[in-house]
């Protein structure tokens, strides 16, 4: 089966890994010079499932819970993309008692979680100034650096025989008799039996001659980085005002949302100002500075649940989007293959049509 995949972000790269590694003829292709190019490259790369919705939308909690249960799977199967991943992390509510909600509701849909006191906390953070009066302390989660998690897909597919096709923006998508059959470039056509898209927020613009859309929406996010000279976070940290961990270089990751391009709310405004914030919550060595801040489009979908499958009205085109993309990805990049491989649709997933309406 020849496949094409549009898209070298993680979940695309995750498809041509687990496609090519079954047998199949896939060609990857991306308008970037190199993988993780898209929002992957800018993302924080928290594998949680505390910030999933046990109570609200159970549905996307399952599958959420099964990206994370997968990470093992990915362990075993590619173990350097797991390089330098950390586990375990703090989360802290405004009140203590949202703080042990979250924790009760967390558990009760089956989660390994506990609720740690500020003593616990303390002894784990000492750096922390303002210790909360309890934590939710989820120690399966990880820390990992998503760009290099992407890569490795990449290099394990060329591994299996995949092609990669860098520097190449898929302009439009070929049909004949109701079925794909090939993608274009400015320059050329390449043949397909199957063509992904999981070009991320650019994916209706792909698949709008066709008549559909998945109604993919673009969520800008801030990533934010410092240095640091000396380790002094050992695990994610996330209260009500802050999202930060400490890599395995020293240097700081912070996560945050974005609203608007004046200058004062720009990146770099963001960054100085969680600077600020963050001399405040931590006792932080001296020297620590702003290296970079970059806005990222997150592809996102209101109801929180996936968009993976064959689309209805022309054969063999299938697409691929997520958010949390990087918690799903390896998930993701299984049952893709299954589905498409074996024409085995998980039943995880809800199944949707045209106008993107799901049931489970
Ligand atoms: C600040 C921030 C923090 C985040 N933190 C987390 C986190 O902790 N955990 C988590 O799970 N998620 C996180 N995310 C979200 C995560 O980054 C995304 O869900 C994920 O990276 C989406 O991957 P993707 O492969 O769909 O998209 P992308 O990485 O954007 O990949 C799409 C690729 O398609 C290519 N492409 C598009 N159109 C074409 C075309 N026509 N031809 C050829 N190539 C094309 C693009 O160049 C791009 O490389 C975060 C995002 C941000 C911005």
């Amino acid at each position: 089966m020849q496949i094409a995949v549009v898209g070298a972000g993680i979940i695309g790269a995750a498809i041509a890994y687990h496609l090519a590694r079954r047998g199949a003829h896939v060609q990857l292709f991306d308008e970037a010079m190199a993988p993780a190019s898209g929002v992957t490259g800018k993302a924080f790369g928290w594998v949680n499932l505390i910030n999933g919705e046990p109570v609200s939308n159970y549905g996307s909690y399952r599958i959420r819970r099964e990206g994370i249960s997968e990470y093992q799977r990915l362990k075993a199967a590619l173990p350097a993309a797991l390089r330098d991943a950390r586990p375990g992390s703090l989360v802290w509510r405004a009140t203590s008692a949202e703080t042990e909600a979250l924790v009760r509701d967390h558990r009760a849909a089956g989660a390994t979680m506990e609720l740690v006191d500020s003593k616990t906390i303390a002894w784990w953070e000492p750096a922390l100034r303002d210790v909360p009066e309890c934590a939710a302390y989820s120690p399966d989660d990880l820390a990992l650096d998503p760009a290099h998690l992407n890569r490795t897909f990449v290099d394990a597919a060329l591994g299996f025989g995949a092609r990669m096709n860098f520097g190449e923006k898929i302009v439009g998508l070929e049909a004949a008799n109701g079925r794909v059959v090939a993608v274009r470039t400015a320059e050329r056509a390449v043949s397909a039996d199957v063509v992904v898209v999981a070009g991320g927020t650019s994916i209706d613009t792909l698949i709008s001659p066709f008549g559909t859309a998945i109604g993919v929406e673009s969520s800008p996010a801030v990533l934010l980085q410092y240095s640091a000279d000396r380790p002094f976070l050992h695990r994610i940290l996330n209260g009500p005002d802050l999202e930060v961990r400490q890599r395995p270089d020293n240097s700081l990751l912070v996560a945050t949302g974005y609203y608007g391009d004046s200058e004062e709310n720009g990146p770099m405004a963001i960054g100085r100002r969680m600077l600020d914030l963050m001399h405040r919550k931590f006792a932080m060595p001296e020297g620590v500075e702003l290296r970079h801040a970059e806005v990222g489009y997150r592809p996102f979908f209101t109801d929180g649940f996936p968009r993976l499958g064959f689309l209805p009205g022309v054969d063999g085109l299938y697409v691929a989007a997520a958010h949390p993309g990087i918690i799903l990805a390896p998930l993701l990049g299984r049952l893709a293959t299954e589905e498409i491989i074996e024409g085995q649709r998980s039943s995880l997933m809800p199944w949707f049509d045209v106008q993107s309406h799901y049931t489970m």
